[in-house]
């Protein structure tokens, strides 16, 4: 196994967040497990202590710049210097551009892209002083464009440019900078989806493992398997990336 880090997953309270906190705690790593509410960090922390592992809850929103100096304080002081940091969290609003609220806009924008930014930047500080990081951003197939995700479609594209900026800027000092972008994943978000549409969740699934090459729709677990590789030791040569993560090619 490769040495125990600090590992820092954002919106882990569920979904993609929490599968990854479980992957990386089970790789060795001591997780802080980051969500809006600490209370609704408790299914993930549990699930990973009684699996013999380490794990702490962290209430912070990750677009408020207070908010995130105070969970680096609290992660430092619990758990130890943060050398790995995934910015999960996320929300949507979609609508088509012309019932878009600015509301909507500066709600999305603002967790993906100063969420991940506020979160990458009090990060970086302890892994340049530890000569050694790795920060995974999570993008979206989104970020080739869909329609009635305006805001999210342009937050998922800004991280990927994000992404490869801190990964020219930080390699120097040993932090490598990816970002996995999902497709279809099968999660409380993709639920909200098709009941907006008025969908059942299960008719939605099959319409969309349709379009998927591999004939499924994706787990959490599918993206969790590819931020453990870019988090990995032996991932450090790979850096500025944008690993997509949806059963098939995306263009
Ligand atoms: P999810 O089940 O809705 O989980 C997202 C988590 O982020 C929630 O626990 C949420 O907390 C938390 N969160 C929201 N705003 C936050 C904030 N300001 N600060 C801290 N935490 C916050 O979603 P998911 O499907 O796992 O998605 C995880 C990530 O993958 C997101 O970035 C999403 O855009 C991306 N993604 C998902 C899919 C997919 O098909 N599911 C595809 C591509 C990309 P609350 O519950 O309290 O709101």
């Amino acid at each position: 196994m490769s040495e125990t880090r600090i590992a820092v997953i954002t919106g882990a309270a569920r979904g993609i967040g929490a599968a990854t906190a479980r992957r990386l705690a089970s790789d060795g790593h001591k997780v802080a497990v980051l969500d809006l509410d600490a209370e609704a960090c408790r299914g993930t922390v549990d699930s990973i202590v009684s699996a013999g592992g380490t794990a702490l809850a962290v209430g912070a929103d990750v677009s408020d710049e207070a908010s995130v100096l105070e969970a680096f304080e609290a992660i430092v002081n619990g758990l130890g210097t943060p050398t790995i940091l995934v910015n999960n969290a996320g929300i949507i609003r979609d609508n088509l551009l012309f019932k878009m609220t600015v509301d909507d806009w500066d709600a999305v924008t603002g967790v993906h892209l100063r969420g991940a930014f506020l979160m990458s930047r009090a990060a970086q500080r302890h892994m340049t002083e530890a000569k050694f990081g790795r920060i995974v951003n999570v993008s979206s197939t989104s970020a080739l464009g869909n329609r009635g995700q305006a805001n999210y479609s342009a937050a998922k594209a800004g991280l990927q440019g994000f992404t490869k900026t801190l990964a020219i800027e930080l390699g120097k000092f040993g932090v490598t900078v990816n970002a996995v972008a999902p497709g279809f994943i099968q999660t409380d978000m993709t639920a909200s989806t098709a009941e907006r549409m008025g969908m059942a969740f299960d008719d939605f699934i099959a319409a969309s493992a349709a379009q998927i090459p591999v004939a499924r729709a994706g787990q959490p677990e599918d993206v969790a398997h590819a931020v453990r590789f870019l988090v990995s030791e032996e991932a450090g040569f790979v850096s500025g990336q944008v690993l997509y993560v949806a059963g098939g090619p995306t263009d």
